[in-house]
């Protein structure tokens, strides 16, 4: 079986347990049993709390971390040979600028739909006052948590200085990447800079770094069924159903966004400014999108991601090395939807109305802050609380959405990742380095050579040193 299928399975499998033992779990003062001859009351929430603890939660961290252990050498590696392989700095300048502006353009596309949405089926108005007290009551402290949260996590000038960072060690430390991407871009244009008799062995060190990282995440990408079965499990079997039902509005309101966008803006471009099927094009991403859904975190799903934008659809490295780490940071198609949609969910359940004027502010902060979110789960909700209070909406109000966090994180990272790699198909393809042709006939499994046969592999050679072996000769 392929390994994609098999994520898949392990996706479908931990989901369908987990929701079956979240049922029982749900009937344990009826289903508890006593086993006489040790003593013991069985219940069927003791046994999936077991399950979690000692299964599930491992074995999904182990996953998780193996990913994440892994992505700041791998910025560091793709995105200073990124930029060594586009060569010219006025180039990288120029792809640099490219891929801010489409990001931008494509979250504040999201952040309309959603917007869009929110209005035409008004979720907050839904809400009675005895759900939102129950809500707010239920998860009022975790509330609390994030809104203090939320004062260090302010969006200003100062989000822009920070991403020149002092050290980049210690942003390496504190998963700050906008700070290791900064140095990384800075080192890799330096590279370029210098004599290529001396950037070769940098160079052959950063490839062997990549190489060598790339390796890495085929290994935990084998273990990705079982992580991702695991992951899932952990969030399915916890899962407060109750919820699903006050809340059921507003969820789906921001789950038809989070499709529309996919099916609607993101297959459009990709059919008509990149020229590839969308179908294929998803095909080829499956695993980025398992990993996505199951990790809640764009961060952890880069290096999936760079493997099938090389391997699968045989992007060359120097655009996707380049794109994708800027995408995992920076480009937030679901998160910002997700924004847009809740800011007025909770303005409408606590009465706050909005100017048209306010309504494209919303706009301009869903696209600020999806910028400004980390990649990990629950990333933009300290900058989400930001907005909440500069509209005059308690920060507090988050509480009435906690508990359906968890669900929502894991679609609109999805969306997230689809976005990344969707930006950096059309970059690759507007700057003439790929095209539908270079998609390799044949997806190769993962941990197998890739294929020779595949157009877009091996990556070009840096044109760094081709151009500077060209002015020494
Ligand atoms: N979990 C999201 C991501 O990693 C960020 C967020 O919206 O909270 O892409």
């Amino acid at each position: 079986m392929k390994l994609h299928t098999k994520i898949l399975l392990g996706l479908l499998i931990g989901a369908l347990v987990g929701l079956l033992a979240n049922v029982a779990a749900s009937h344990s003062d009826a289903w508890t049993f006593v086993i006489p001859a040790l003593g013991w009351h069985v219940s069927p929430d003791g046994i999936v709390d077991f399950v979690n603890t000692f299964i599930a939660t491992p074995v999904g961290q182990v996953f998780l971390r193996l990913l994440i252990m892994i992505v700041v050498p791998l910025i560091f590696a793709s995105i200073a040979l990124g930029v060594a392989g586009l060569g010219d700095l006025r180039r990288v300048g120029r792809v640099g600028g490219k891929t801010i502006v489409y990001f931008v353009l494509t979250t504040a596309l999201s952040a309309t739909v959603g917007l869009g949405l929110v209005h035409v089926f008004r979720p907050g108005t839904r809400i009675t006052p005895e759900v939102r007290s129950e809500l707010m009551t239920t998860y009022g402290t975790d509330a609390a948590t994030k809104v203090e949260q939320s004062q260090n996590a302010k969006f200003g000038v100062n989000t822009l200085v920070d991403i020149v960072t002092r050290n980049p060690v210690r942003s390496a430390v504190n998963d700050d990447f906008l700070g290791v991407i900064f140095f990384s871009l800075i080192f890799g244009a330096a590279l370029t800079l210098i004599e290529a008799q001396r950037a070769r062995p940098m160079l052959g060190f950063l490839e062997a770094l990549n190489d060598i990282v790339i390796k890495v995440v085929e290994m935990a990408m084998k273990l990705a069924p079982y992580g991702v079965a695991a992951l899932i499990f952990g969030v399915t079997s916890r899962f407060g159903m109750a919820l699903l039902k006050p809340l059921a509005v507003y969820i789906a309101v921001v789950l038809l966004a989070l499709l529309i966008h996919t099916l609607v803006n993101i297959s459009l471009i990709v059919r008509f400014l990149v020229g590839v099927s969308p179908i294929r094009f998803f095909s080829r991403i499956r695993a980025p999108m398992v990993t996505a859904f199951s990790t809640s975190s764009s961060a952890a799903t880069l290096p999936a991601s760079l493997v099938a934008a090389e391997q699968n659809l045989g992007i060359p490295s120097s655009v996707s090395g380049f794109v994708l780490p800027l995408g995992a940071t920076m480009n937030m198609n679901g998160t910002s939807i997700y924004e847009a949609v809740t800011i007025i969910f909770l303005a409408q359940v606590f009465g706050v109305s909005l100017s048209l004027g306010e309504q494209v502010v919303v706009v301009i902060m869903a696209v600020l802050t999806a910028i400004g979110a980390a990649g990990v789960p629950g990333g933009s909700i300290p900058l989400l609380i930001g907005i909440l209070v500069y509209f005059h909406v308690p920060g507090e109000a988050i509480a009435l959405i906690l508990g359906v966090d968890r669900i929502l994180d894991m679609s609109r990272t999805t969306v997230n990742v689809i976005g990344d790699l969707g930006a950096t198909a059309y970059i690759a393809k507007t700057e003439r380095m790929w095209d539908a042709s270079m998609i390799p006939e044949r997806v190769p499994e993962v941990g197998e050579a890739p294929l020779d046969d595949s157009p877009g592999w091996p990556p070009p050679a840096p044109a760094a040193v081709n151009a500077g072996e060209a002015q020494q000769s």
